[in-house]
């Protein structure tokens, strides 16, 4: 008898075959089989539904700025964009919901409407709020957790081809889905712990490294948001297109950040002056780069954060003089989810980046090596050089998220290559 093949027809939802992704750093691409941008929930859950039973692995992409290989899939890449817009406010308990795909950026307005503003931001507004809350995307500040810490309530798709709520009830799942790099299942909706909206305003220096030594412990506990760029070189402000003060040479200082809430009066108090700002949170963090770069990010205990700076200056005095991109100095408070690299410590964090197209590869190297001695942890999201055993090591939660990963999704559905190595 001749053999039938079985042939699953694919779900009207908008599709495209083998289309070429890359990621906004250019260093990250992929051909999925099919591309699809679903409109609605339900279409996520045909979408998935169909995937399992065609045997075809599931990611999920938000704004593509991550610089590791998390999106990469020959499966079925979802990009839910138009899964996107905030879906409730509640002053009294200070909670926000919000589609999945919705950029950080458009958080601002509506909370703020409402009352509300998110806790902290990054550097940038443009990623998705699941693409964020995936990878432990965190602003500065010691009193200040990641996104994935203000996480209290999902709404997400298993790799059972279920829609299941993950929440306060179960504190265990909750802190496996505050950072789960895409794994547990596709995020559709999520909650979110916010403030009472504020404004913020801005200060911005130039201080040299002695300056930046001599105020450390005081800048960090007594301002909202603290963080700083320090630069090894004439060029390096330029890199991250920082304005610095016409004249004077930038080399062994920072461009320093301090964000502070203030009462203002919107009628009088408003300012944009470059360094001054004076306006709505969501105004100050509001950002972007224009131009690429590729970004390592390691986190060391906020005890030893300055030895760690001061390490990492040294290697790249001594060995890696041709690095120019500035090391960007942060700090966040300690939390609870069980991949978060903030996971049971207060955190500095130190950045650095490579030129796209040049072989930063042995530098990146030796900062890994170099900050391993300071027990860090990196970035989901960023450039890293973590194997399973070191994540084993360094993450005390990650037994447990690997044993609510497999529940979620026993068979894989949600796993690539990356993700597997790290996690299956
Ligand atoms: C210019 C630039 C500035 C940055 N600034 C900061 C910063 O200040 N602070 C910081 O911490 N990081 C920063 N990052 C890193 C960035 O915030 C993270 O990499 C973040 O994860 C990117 O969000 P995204 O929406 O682009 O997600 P993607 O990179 O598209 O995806 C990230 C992960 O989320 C998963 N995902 C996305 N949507 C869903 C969904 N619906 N359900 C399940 N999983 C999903 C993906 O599968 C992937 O695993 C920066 C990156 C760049 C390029």
């Amino acid at each position: 008898m001749p053999s039938k093949t079985l042939t699953i027809a694919f779900p009207a939802v908008p599709h495209e075959i083998h289309r070429q992704w890359s990621n906004w750093g250019g260093n990250q691409s992929a051909t999925p089989a099919y591309t699809v941008r679903p409109r609605t929930d339900e279409e996520v859950l045909e979408v998935v539904r169909y995937a399992i039973k065609a045997g075809l692995p599931v990611r999920a992409v938000g704004a593509g700025h991550s610089f590791t290989p998390l999106v990469q899939t020959g499966g079925i890449l979802l990009d839910l964009a138009a899964i996107s817009g905030i879906t409730g406010t509640d002053s009294e308990r200070l909670r926000a919901r919000a589609r999945a795909g919705t950029a950080i950026s458009d958080f601002g307005e509506p909370l703020w409407n409402a009352g509300l503003s998110l806790t902290n931001q990054g550097d940038i507004d443009k990623q998705a709020i699941a693409g964020a809350l995936s990878t432990g995307t965190h602003g500065s500040g010691v009193e200040l957790g990641s996104f994935s810490s203000a996480l209290r309530w999902a709404r997400l798709i298993n790799g059972h081809g279920e829609i299941v709520e993950i929440g306060e009830h179960d504190l265990r799942e909750l802190k496996a889905a505050q950072v789960a790099l895409g794994t547990l299942g596709i995020l559709l909706e999520v909650e979110l712990a916010v403030s009472p909206r504020y404004h913020l305003a801005e200060q911005i220096t130039y201080p040299t490294w002695s300056e930046t030594v001599a105020n450390w412990d005081t800048d960090i506990a007594s301002n909202r948001h603290y963080s700083f760029l320090w630069c090894q070189g004439e060029e390096s402000a330029g890199l991250y297109e920082l304005p610095t003060p016409a004249g004077e040479s930038m080399i062994n200082r920072s461009y320093t950040k301090r964000y502070n809430a203030v009462d203002l009066d919107e009628s009088t108090d408003l300012s944009s002056a470059e360094g001054a700002r004076r306006d709505r949170a969501y105004r100050i963090y509001a950002g972007g780069f224009m131009i690429p770069f590729h970004e390592l990010e390691y986190y060391v205990p906020m005890e030893r954060g300055r030895e760690a700076v001061e390490a990492l200056q040294d290697l790249i005095r001594t060995r890696h003089g041709d690095q120019k991109y500035p090391i960007e100095v942060r700090w966040v408070k300690a939390e609870d989810g069980f991949l978060s690299p903030f996971q049971g410590r207060n955190t500095t964090v130190l950045s650095v980046s490579g030129a796209p197209g040049t072989n930063y590869w042995p530098y990146l190297r030796d900062v890994d090596e170099m900050l391993q001695d300071f027990d860090a942890r990196a970035h989901w999201g960023k450039i890293h050089f973590l194997t399973r055993e070191r994540v084993a090591a360094l993450y005390p939660g990650y037994e447990e998220f690997v044993a609510v990963r497999r529940d979620f999704d026993p068979h894989g559905v949600f796993l690539n290559d990356h993700t597997r190595a790290l996690l299956a």
